[in-house]
């Protein structure tokens, strides 16, 4: 496996790749959610590329980013291990060379969701995602379905610039208990690690309604909010029931609607979400 650290490396790395490339970015702290999307990477490529980097630009708040967990070392072994070919782990100032003010911005689809709680997130993503398609020039690109408007975000903005790329989206990982698999657990205490599969029995709930016929948003997200107040250490920021790939509020519910929500359990806010009706 190479380890490159900055984008001439990563050029020259990349250009002794003759097959097809899929291409993982993460921001490090590897769990058996981002190796499922190297294991598909890898059965779907001749060659596999991952980048870890915890890129500031998505990040509201320089506590939140100083607290992001980080262990580089073992990343690499892990990476290593999925037999991941090419590793780009540059610092931040290589990301965001000395007097850098380029931004990639998609509108609408970002308004709501994590990008109405986290203002400039979503632009820090669709920054980040560009940079890395341009630098690796991968065929595929792995994204996790655990950061749904994420995935919407990346799909729409790929169509947009045209970037010869296909997205490919890996379902979540979970725990045992439910639980989607996050860098963020390991910032979680027993008990409120206890508590976070609050998110996990809200969704389910939702799910189990929509199964039975309920058709009714409003009541969706209801019984959401329920589930997340008989939990005393979760505090919900948002519960929706949106379109799944438009990402809109909808009145009429139609076959497959998506249902997320963001949960603060301490310090920490988890996300995870549901697509009610996927057979
Ligand atoms: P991150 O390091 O959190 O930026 O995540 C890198 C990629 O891994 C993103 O595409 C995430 O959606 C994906 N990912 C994170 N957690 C999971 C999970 N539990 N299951 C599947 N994919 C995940």
């Amino acid at each position: 496996m190479k380890i490159v650290k900055t984008l001439l490396e990563l050029r020259s790395a990349r250009a002794t790749f003759t097959g097809s490339l899929g291409l993982v970015p993460t921001m490090g702290y590897l769990h058996r959610g981002h190796l499922s999307l190297v294991q598909s990477a890898r059965a779907e490529n001749e060659f596999v590329a991952a980048s870890i980097f915890v890129n500031p630009a998505q990040f509201e708040s320089v506590d939140d980013l100083d607290d992001y967990p980080r262990d580089l070392e073992r990343d690499l072994d892990l990476l290593d291990t999925h037999n991941v070919d090419l590793v780009w782990a540059p610092d931040r100032s290589e990301m965001y060379p000395h007097g850098y003010q380029t931004y990639v911005t998609v509108n609408q689809l970002t308004s709501g969701l994590e990008g109405g709680r986290r203002p400039g997130h979503m632009r820090g993503v669709t920054t980040i995602v560009s940079k890395l398609l341009i630098a690796f020039r991968p065929d595929r690109a792995y994204f996790g379905q655990k950061d749904a408007q994420q995935v919407c975000v990346v799909r729409r903005l790929v169509a947009d610039l045209g970037f010869p790329v296909e997205v490919v989206t890996c379902p979540t990982v979970r725990e045992s208990d439910g639980l989607a698999l996050s860098s963020r657990n390991a910032r979680l205490s027993v008990d409120q690690r206890q508590a976070s599969t609050v998110l996990f029995r809200a969704l389910s709930a939702a799910s189990v309604a929509f199964a039975e016929g309920q058709r009714d948003g409003d009541k969706l997200c209801g019984l959401m909010s329920d589930v997340v107040a008989t939990e005393p250490l979760a505090d919900a920021r948002y519960i929706a029931i949106t379109e799944v790939e438009t990402l809109q509020d909808l009145r009429q519910l139609p076959e497959q609607v998506l249902a997320s929500l963001a949960v603060c359990i301490g310090q920490v806010v988890l996300i995870d979400n549901m697509v009610l009706g996927e057979t």
